[in-house]
């Protein structure tokens, strides 16, 4: 079940506090707060990238705004800026991890659409032959 509560944003994690109902810390926040550790390929003030955990092809990393934005559909227009500068920030890893051959970018949303983590991240898989269509 789903727990929602008024959260404070870190300040280091996402400029001057601002309260706003979201839900509670998912795994991503505490990586960003960096309560739990994780493989860090690039931060900026508005990004984290890091190596997926369980990789799904032999280059996996996620782009995860530190803005708390639940899922892709959940975005508005002042995420904009926001999201322009994730897929920027894919295609500039995925330069830095070599994958010239290809690569491919998902973003899972809700249940059908895969998601398991409800904090808005870029996956970008690559390093081996991608099919069509995904399962
Ligand atoms: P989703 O299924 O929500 O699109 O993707 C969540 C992703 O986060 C999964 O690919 C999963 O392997 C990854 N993940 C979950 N927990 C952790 C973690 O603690 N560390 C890292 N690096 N990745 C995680």
């Amino acid at each position: 079940m789903q727990r929602w509560k008024t959260f404070t944003y870190h300040p280091c994690a996402y400029g001057p506090p601002n309260k706003r109902l979201i839900s509670v810390s998912t795994i991503f926040q505490k990586i960003i707060s960096g309560d739990i550790p994780s493989d860090i390929l690039h931060q900026d003030e508005s990004c984290i990238v890091i190596r997926d955990i369980e990789p799904q092809a032999p280059v996996h990393f996620l782009v995860i705004p530190k803005k708390v934005i639940p899922r892709v559909g959940d975005a508005d227009y002042e995420d904009q800026q926001i999201l322009g500068h994730l897929l920027l920030i894919a295609g500039k890893i995925a330069k830095q991890e070599a994958l010239s051959a290809g690569f491919r970018v998902v973003i899972n949303h809700g249940q059908n659409g895969g998601e398991t983590v409800p904090h808005l991240h870029v996956h970008v898989l690559g390093g081996r032959q991608m099919k069509w269509p995904p399962g």
